[in-house]
């Protein structure tokens, strides 16, 4: 499936109040939110999306917040940290900048800068100094240009054995490029621009307990349904058996389990979200799955209102 997967397309996180994590990604991080909708399973739960200017893949961080949730706790067989591309140079900038939200962590890893932060469930982020990444910044939310977030950098697996897992991604076209401290670095060599994840390997670690802060999925890019069908076909001649494509609105998605317990999902870059707003007014209004769409008045009254929700 070399050349299919063109890196990541979104990371799905479990949050708990609403109007907390929207005003981290959207002031913070400066993230625009792309899309103000409901989860299609639990429609009295939000599905928030952040991102760039479109919400293009491989720059969507994604929200289910549960108002009551309590915090999860970091261990083994999921997405441990969450990492955003940032300019060189910008990381004094960043942590001025996030220094009164919490505690921040410089560090050197793997030949880059990077800046450790928390997020308001206590979500795992980081942000990294990546050079030459030519991906568009949205600044409509008062990042300057200079230091604004470009999209993922990476995710990091924590997992009891991670070879398994380096075996699936070099399946998806990835490549082992790099290690340090018990962390393989598996990349693409060509893609969307958010091209890396990180294994590290961690056969101490207690399984993570999922809940607000936890990373629910990852979820890879592909162009399109017919790129996806092939996808699918070759996980299961590998073994791995994913769901038939499901449609998401914003794009079409299989799911599978990845061999150390994360959710992987493959979603396509199409049709994106203008699909039912303009580019200009994205996620300023409330928009819900069409067999949802009779609760709209019992929505709008149980849902927590958000900032920028008409
Ligand atoms: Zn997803």
């Amino acid at each position: 499936m070399t050349d299919k997967i063109n890196g990541l397309h979104h990371v799905t996180m479990l949050a708990s109040r609403a109007s907390a994590n929207n005003a981290f990604y959207t002031q913070a991080l400066g993230l625009r939110r792309v899309k103000t909708t409901v989860n299609f399973d639990a429609p009295d739960v939000y599905h928030l999306y952040f991102g760039d200017e479109l919400g293009r893949p491989g720059s969507v961080m994604t929200s289910f917040p549960f108002p009551n949730a309590a915090r999860g706790r970091r261990g083994t067989g999921e997405a441990s940290l969450t990492a955003f591309a940032v300019p060189v140079g910008s990381l004094g900038a960043w942590e001025d900048r996030l220094a009164p939200l919490g505690p921040t962590t410089r560090e050197t890893f793997l030949g880059e800068e990077r800046l450790l932060v928390e997020g308001p469930d206590g979500e795992s982020l980081a942000l990294v100094e990546a050079p030459g990444d030519a991906r568009l910044p949205w600044t409509g939310n008062g990042v300057a240009e200079d230091i604004a977030v470009r999209g993922f950098h990476s995710v990091t697996l924590t997992l009891r054995e991670a070879r398994s897992t380096a075996e699936l991604l070099e399946l998806m076209g990835y490549e082992e490029a790099g290690r340090e401290g018990g962390v393989t670095r598996m990349r693409l060599a060509a893609g969307n621009g958010a091209q890396v994840v990180d294994l590290h390997e961690d056969p101490a670690a207690r399984p993570a307990v999922q809940s607000a802060g936890s990373v629910h999925h990852v979820a890879f890019s592909v162009a399109d349904r017919a790129t996806q069908a092939e996808v699918r076909r070759e996980l299961a001649q590998a073994g791995f058996q994913a769901t038939p494509s499901i449609d998401r609105d914003y794009f079409w998605a299989i799911y599978f389990r990845s061999p150390g317990g994360v959710l992987f999902e493959v979603a396509t870059d199409e049709p994106g979200f203008t699909r039912d707003e303009s580019a200009e007014t994205l996620g300023t209004s409330l928009k819900l799955p069409r067999q949802h769409a009779h609760l709209r008045d019992q929505l709008v009254r149980h849902l927590e209102p958000i900032e920028g929700v008409a």
